[in-house]
């Protein structure tokens, strides 16, 4: 997004069909880049109704989160690597009102979130390495967006499966189809000439077709 005007950005987004607006927190040192802070969360909290939900990038969740909380969000994402507590991280998102989701890099196999699987609402498999926009999916991901959807069949909960990175209508029918229902857009809508409504009704509908 323009960053000089996400307020406008997030209501346009709604208006155009989006289901959330989803936040991607960096902090310098999980990732090499920073990003968004809860105060600009807060600001465009009031400018829309859809959920937002908070993807933190960051090393230290547990300082962290109850500020995202605040600042409006409604599902928070943290990372397996980052979290040496992870059990009890999601427990205190779940204790502060909110939705844990748990995340899991290229590298992190699908069994590292095995004994998490009661706590959480959403399982994101990352399609790409997270700290930048623009990079290209990896379909390599496939086989594990599978493995976290026997996960979640098994689990006998009602857990969203995500996907964030790469993903376009030419790339999001595979992961859709391993499992995937939930879908992070970013260059994909924000690049496109046809606008945001366009973006968002093509990738959905390319989506929902592979999963049909
Ligand atoms: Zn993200």
């Amino acid at each position: 997004a323009d960053f000089s005007r996400l307020g406008e950005t997030v209501e346009e987004l709604e208006q155009a069909g989006a289901d959330r607006i989803h936040w991607d927190v960096m902090d310098g040192v999980f990732v090499p880049n920073l990003t968004i802070g809860p105060d600009v969360i807060h600001s465009c909290r009031p400018r829309v109704e859809i959920p937002f939900e908070a993807h933190l990038m960051v090393i230290d969740a547990d300082e962290l989160v109850p500020r995202y909380v605040e600042a409006g969000c409604d599902l928070i994402l943290v990372h397996q690597e980052a979290c040496v507590h992870l059990h009890r991280t999601l427990q205190n998102i779940r204790d502060l009102g909110v939705s844990p989701g748990v995340v899991l890099n290229p590298a992190t196999p699908a069994s590292t979130i095995e004994h998490v699987m009661d706590l959480v609402d959403q399982v994101l498999v990352m399609t790409v390495n997270p700290g930048f926009g623009g990079q290209a999916y990896i379909e390599t991901m496939e086989h594990k967006i599978r493995q976290v959807a026997e996960m979640i069949a098994t689990s006998g909960r009602d857990i969203d499966l995500e996907v964030d990175g790469g993903l376009a209508v030419p790339t999001v029918a595979a992961p859709a189809e391993a499992g995937a229902n939930v879908v992070v857009a970013g260059s994909a809508v924000f690049k496109d000439p046809d606008g945001f409504h366009h973006a968002i009704s093509a990738i959905r509908d390319a989506a929902l077709a592979a999963r049909a």
